[in-house]
């Protein structure tokens, strides 16, 4: 047993099938790693035989789906108010667990779980969200109007980076709509949707109707080629989330996939430099930079003298950095040994195209933590615009500052991005804000904030290579991505009506 946890390291996790915790029928398994020490946490199942996992879920799903999809609207939301109350009472060792297997501070962990039940209160609304429109007379004698019908079997893919909350972006939603539900969580991160699970396990929903199933590309792989799924939401990387988009759509399903992302900051000279730098530190830094919202490419507009680039310096050093679920620690480890060497590598990178280092986050040792995946935060300016670093997801703690001559030479170079996931300006002119979010290429934009990080009642609006598909994740987009619409046109004649 690992010494903050309930977790049996030696124990091989089961899948949740059918309303029951099931062995996986893979015998291969490879380890979950608490990232700030590389203790083994847990096994999982991992390789070509969870694909009769995948299928077993589909299978489960498909009767389940048969009694819920025709339950009312206001009977399917019950089981989402209990599951709030227990994620609520439940919080703390939810986030211990993101914290023991994803890396970061316990307060992020914390903060996760919450958006995550947002989207539960959000979902709730689902009987109002869903209803629909009725025209009366369309033509003499005749009405016409619209309903919501479940899709079915929705499986749900996720990343690393948010494993309390990325599953809500969809769950609750699919659920409210009336369709059956499987996740297949990040084979890095599989043990807080456990638990997550073994609270879902004391809901009143028919068995099968909610499954987790382990693995990678194979699970994966099934769930996308089976017949009986019908709709695929995806969270990952850009090469994944174009894989799946194209793999699904073309087994003819409806499929949304939200993919990585590269984000750009424009502070102005006319913004408030000692909360601008905050602000922005907690936006590259959280998560360790390992979030798809992290601001990356720091552009500051005009000459101005250098102060936001010393206050942003100041606001980096002042991240402590350690275990997460020590006292006062504000940055944890990225989430592997090889994802640590990848962007060690894409500092030295940055440094050989150019670059001046003016804080140097490499070879970072934490005491009593000597085998963790820490990073310090690392500053580096006059990145040259055609350099790798510049274009590349870095997802780590590192910020690129940049220096243009006018908002409008920062909104082009914005634009040229090929990601679209987030872009924000800080300034304290009105108008600069109604320039900047009228012409942004991006579908998330913050004007004086660092995470535009849509609430549950909006969609998370990735753009370009961000994002693959039409509706988005939460809100009223998860509403329409998870039931098709049916039109009634009806005529009732007067001459066929018997007369009794
Ligand atoms: P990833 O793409 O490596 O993995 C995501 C999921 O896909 C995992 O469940 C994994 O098992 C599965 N997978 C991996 N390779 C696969 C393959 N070849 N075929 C089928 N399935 C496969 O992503 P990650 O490293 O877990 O997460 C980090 C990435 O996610 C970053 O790029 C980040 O920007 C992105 N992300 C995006 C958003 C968003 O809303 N746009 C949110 C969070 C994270």
């Amino acid at each position: 047993m690992c010494l903050e946890s309930n977790v049996n390291n030696m124990e091989i996790l089961k899948n949740y099938i059918n309303g029951k915790w099931v062995e996986s029928k893979e015998q291969n398994t490879i380890d979950v790693l608490n990232p700030a020490n590389q203790e083994v946490l847990a096994k999982v199942p991992f390789g070509e035989n969870t694909v009769n996992d995948a299928n077993a879920a589909v299978a489960a799903s498909s009767v389940a789906l048969n009694e819920w999809r025709n339950a009312p609207a206001m009977r399917r939301v019950q089981p989402l108010y209990k599951l709030k109350q227990l994620l609520e009472e439940n919080i703390d060792d939810i986030a211990r667990l993101i914290t023991l297997e994803c890396g970061k501070s316990f307060a992020e962990s914390k903060a996760e779980i919450q958006r995550g039940i947002e989207n539960v209160e959000t979902a709730c609304a689902t009987p109002t969200l869903m209803q629909s429109e009725f025209s009366e007379n369309v033509a003499p004698g005749i009405d016409e109007f619209m309903i919501r019908q479940p899709i079915g079997v929705c499986a749900c893919i996720s990343p690393f980076n948010f494993p309390g909350m990325i599953p809500f972006w969809f769950l609750p939603y699919a659920i409210a709509c009336g369709n059956s539900f499987i996740l297949k969580p990040s084979e890095k991160v599989p043990l807080t949707m456990i638990k997550v699970f073994e609270l879902i396990d004391q809901l009143d929903i028919p068995k099968g109707l909610i499954n987790l199933v382990h693995g990678g590309k194979e699970s994966v792989d099934a769930l996308l080629d089976h017949p009986d799924v019908k709709a695929i939401s995806f969270v990952g990387s850009t090469t994944i989330a174009r894989y799946i988009y194209q793999r699904g759509a073309a087994n003819g399903k409806r499929v949304q996939a939200q993919g990585g992302a590269k984000n750009p900051v424009i502070i102005m000279p006319d913004a408030d430099i000692e909360m601008t730098a905050r602000i922005i530190a907690d936006s590259v830094y959280g998560c360790a930079g390992q979030r798809c919202l992290a601001a990356s490419n720091i552009i500051t507009v005009a000459d101005d003298k250098g102060l936001v680039k010393e206050a942003l310096v100041e606001a980096a050093k002042s991240k402590t950095t350690g275990f997460g679920l020590n006292e006062g620690i504000e940055m944890g480890p990225v989430i592997t040994p090889e994802s640590k060497s990848r962007i060690e590598y894409l500092i030295g990178k940055g440094v050989n195209e150019g670059a001046n280092l003016l804080l140097d986050g490499r070879n970072a040792t934490i005491s009593g933590y000597e085998t963790g995946n820490f990073i310090k935060p690392t500053i580096l300016e006059n990145v040259p615009l055609d350099g790798e670093l510049i274009k590349t997801e870095i997802f780590g703690p590192v910020m690129s500052l940049l220096q243009m001559d006018s908002i409008d030479q920062a909104i082009d170079f914005v634009n040229g991005n090929n990601y679209g996931n987030m872009a924000c300006l800080f300034t304290s002119s009105g108008l600069n804000a109604r320039t900047f979010r009228n012409r942004a290429h991006a579908g998330n934009i913050g004007i004086n904030i660092g995470v535009a990080a849509p609430m549950a009642q909006f969609p998370f609006s990735g753009w370009g290579d961000s994002f693959f598909g039409d509706l988005h994740g939460q809100g009223r987009h998860a509403i329409e991505f998870f039931t098709q619409t049916k039109v009634v046109i009806e005529r009732w004649p007067k001459e066929w009506t018997r007369k009794f």
